[in-house]
């Protein structure tokens, strides 16, 4: 017995399922103990059926799992999703019915008023959501969602937090440049990616706009009561491997010296921080101040790909501020901000092994 919670990886061969994976071997709280994936996988051998794409070569733990099909029951305490949103709803719906925590990573969800869409640094007031949702949902004991947001909300949604909190946020404009990993294996075909950059990422920019007024909003008699900031964002796919990037423009409801934002984001720390959550970047902004940063290949890593690292602050003739920020896609962005949020699940309560939780 390793006193670790179980973790059940969904859509454990892709590239959000690798990255769990990677992360996940030698984690102090949480050890990986069963996969699933579609029947092009089921019934193989780990090492069968995921052709490995991380530098570092698939860790010796996992060779030998057996990939199921992904439906309960799963031997493990909570379920990490990384499957095709298109399939994620009732897949997901059947585990917490069947009493399983499930934090998900597709865009299933997200949107659902009763389901936390959480960034532990902005928004863990939310999980006050989980009191009603399995009662409603009719969800077995122990049984939950919480979803982690888009990828590039993340990142927005995360160099905005401090903003808002110091200075309020009237409107915010983004447009991202986004990494070819961000659309999974094989994802883009080589000939549009290479020498080209696509103008269009399906739903991208209705996620980023409604979700970061999810992830922004308060807490108001059990509800979530979106931010009433207006957001817009045009989203691109640029060839690069990992690392989203955006170029933010922002006016914010009351006045701010240059230096007033440039300290609200460099200062930001937030409850991870405090609790000293393993996966909690000691900052999650890193502030530059180069005038070449940040830059995918550069600033992609830091803080263990959990930190957003932003530069180029400066006033705006259009609006207030523009920025330009950056972070991980597969990590912040999904499958670490996921590890992230059953950290703090887990620190606050809300998580435990599936024994303890039946009698
Ligand atoms: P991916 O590389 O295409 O992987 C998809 C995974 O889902 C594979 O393990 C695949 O298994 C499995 N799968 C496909 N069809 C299935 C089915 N019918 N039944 C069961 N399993 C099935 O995609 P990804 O990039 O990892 O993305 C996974 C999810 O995370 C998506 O919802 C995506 O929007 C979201 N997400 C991705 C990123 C990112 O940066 N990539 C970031 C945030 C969120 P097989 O190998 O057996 O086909």
């Amino acid at each position: 017995m390793s006193g670790k919670l179980r973790a059940g990886i969904l859509g454990a061969t892709g590239a959000v399922g690798q990255r769990f994976i990677q992360l996940l071997d030698r984690d102090p709280q949480f050890q990986v103990t069963a996969l699933a994936a579609s029947d092009r996988s089921e019934g193989k051998t780990y090492a069968d059926a995921c052709t490995w794409r991380l530098p570092g070569g698939m860790p010796d733990a996992v060779k030998t799992i057996r990939v199921q099909a992904p439906h309960p029951p799963l031997d493990c305490d909570v379920i990490f999703s990384s499957l095709p949103s298109n399939m994620a709803h009732a897949v997901e719906e059947e585990f917490a019915r069947a009493g399983y925590p499930v934090i998900s990573n597709s865009a299933a969800w997200r949107m659902e008023p009763d389901v936390p869409l959480l960034i532990p640094e902005v928004n863990h007031a939310h999980l006050e959501l989980l009191q009603a949702q399995g009662p409603a949902r009719k969800f077995a004991t122990g049984g939950y969602i919480v979803t982690n947001p888009n990828c590039s909300t993340i990142m927005l949604a995360l160099a905005l937090a401090p903003l808002e909190q110091r200075f309020g946020l009237e409107s915010v404009i983004v447009t991202t440049l986004q990494a070819l990993s961000g659309a999974g294996y094989p994802g883009v075909a080589s000939l549009d990616a290479t020498d080209n950059v696509v103008p269009f990422i399906e739903n991208e920019e209705e996620k980023i706009e409604r979700e970061t007024q999810k992830i922004l909003g308060r807490m108001k008699n059990g509800k979530v009561e979106a931010a009433q900031f207006a957001v817009s964002a045009q989203c691109h796919r640029v060839n690069v491997t990992d690392g989203h990037m955006g170029a933010v423009r922002v006016k914010l409801a009351r006045p701010a010296t240059l230096d007033d934002v440039q300290d609200a984001l460099a200062s930001f720390t937030s409850l991870p921080q405090q609790m000293k959550l393993h996966m909690a970047p000691e900052q999650p902004i890193i502030v530059r101040t180069e005038q070449d940063r940040p830059q995918p290949r550069l600033d992609r890593d830091a803080g263990g790909g959990m930190s957003v690292t932003i530069g180029r602050i400066r006033t705006d003739k259009v609006l207030d501020f523009r920025f330009v920020a950056l972070s991980h896609n597969t990590i912040r962005g999904a499958a670490g901000g996921t590890i992230l949020n059953a950290e703090l699940l887990a620190a606050t309560g809300r998580l435990h092994p599936m024994l303890a939780r039946s009698v």
